[in-house]
């Protein structure tokens, strides 16, 4: 899985030699956030989709968790483009962390205690394997994502995937490929890494950013790329049954990109293949990456722009 090159606390270092002390204190509470990025093989070279949104977000994480990055965002985006360099990937699944480091086990980190960063790049493939091409089988998890007020699904932090790791183990120990989850109000939240589109009478739906879920980037675009299309949406809430009577179920994010469902819990969702407001979401979506789709909104950032 490794590629030459990590970029660690300001410099690029051979994969090998990127590593921290055992006494590390998001190893311990789970004090990290992250962003996961996707570079892809366009016409104009590799080309980070919508990288300054994931460092925002990143540092908008960090914010909530009051950990210092220590680098600024441009800063941030530099080091991304560099890497993708260093490795020479002609597309990658791009993995920033910041995270608080050694500095003592108590729950509060010192205030002198080390933030690090680093930027893992890896080669890495449809995120649901071949669901992502026949579509998902998917189950609505017994697990529930955590309520707004005990921690925040905004932040895009390590701790949270423990929930994430719940709903997925159970999913995939049953025979699923991923699991849905409701909300502490036991409406739709997402899945364990994805969120959550529903079509009804061609009417593209999902949850509310208010409903649990990461405010995901696929899903910004995809709500752009369906205005775009002259596709109703509907941002709502929406209830379990909604799912068993949809005509077309998928799910957004960076790695999963879009993943048709094509059941959940075992009950066929349309005629069990990817419906045609799924098509043509990825159709746009995919043709941002052979230039097919024109890049209106400036997402693509090429790494060997001169
Ligand atoms: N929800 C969760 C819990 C996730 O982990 C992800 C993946 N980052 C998403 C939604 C989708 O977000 P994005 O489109 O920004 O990758």
């Amino acid at each position: 899985m490794s590629t030459p090159f990590v970029w660690h606390n300001g410099r690029i270092k051979p994969w090998a030699e990127a590593n921290v002390h055992v006494s590390t204190h998001a190893l311990h509470y789970g004090s990290s956030v992250f962003e996961g990025e996707r570079v892809y093989a366009t016409p104009r070279g590799p080309a980070y989709f919508r990288l300054a949104e994931h460092t925002r977000r990143l540092f908008e994480s960090a914010r909530v968790y009051e950990i210092e990055v220590g680098y600024s965002e441009d800063e941030i985006n530099a080091a991304c483009l560099e890497l993708i360099r260093a490795n020479r990937m002609p597309s990658a699944y791009v993995r920033p962390i910041v995270f608080r480091g050694a500095g003592g086990l108590g729950v509060l980190a010192k205030d002198d205690a080390p933030v690090e960063v680093a930027i893992i790049a890896l080669n890495w493939g449809a995120y649901l394997g071949e669901a992502a091409e026949r579509g998902a089988d998917v189950c609505v998890s017994s697990w529930n994502r955590p309520a707004p007020n005990t921690i925040p699904s905004w932040a895009k932090a390590g701790g949270n995937y423990l929930s994430s790791q719940l709903i997925g183990l159970e999913a995939r120990r049953n025979g699923y490929d991923e699991g849905i989850a409701l909300g502490h109000n036991g409406l739709l939240s997402e899945g364990a890494g994805e969120n959550l589109f529903l079509v009804k009478r061609g009417k593209l739906l999902t949850p509310p950013s208010s409903a649990g879920i990461l405010a995901g980037i696929t899903r910004d675009a995809v709500l752009t790329l369906a205005a775009d299309l002259g596709i109703a949406v509907e941002e709502r809430d929406l209830p379990r049954e909604a799912l068993y009577s949809a005509d077309e179920v998928f799910m957004t994010g960076t790695a999963a990109e879009i993943t048709p469902v094509r059941s959940v819990d075992r009950k066929a969702i349309g005629k069990s293949a990817p419906g045609p407001v799924t098509k043509a979401l990825q159709q746009a979506f995919f043709g941002l990456f052979d230039g097919r789709t024109e890049d209106r909104y400036g997402w693509l950032s090429v790494v060997d722009a001169i």
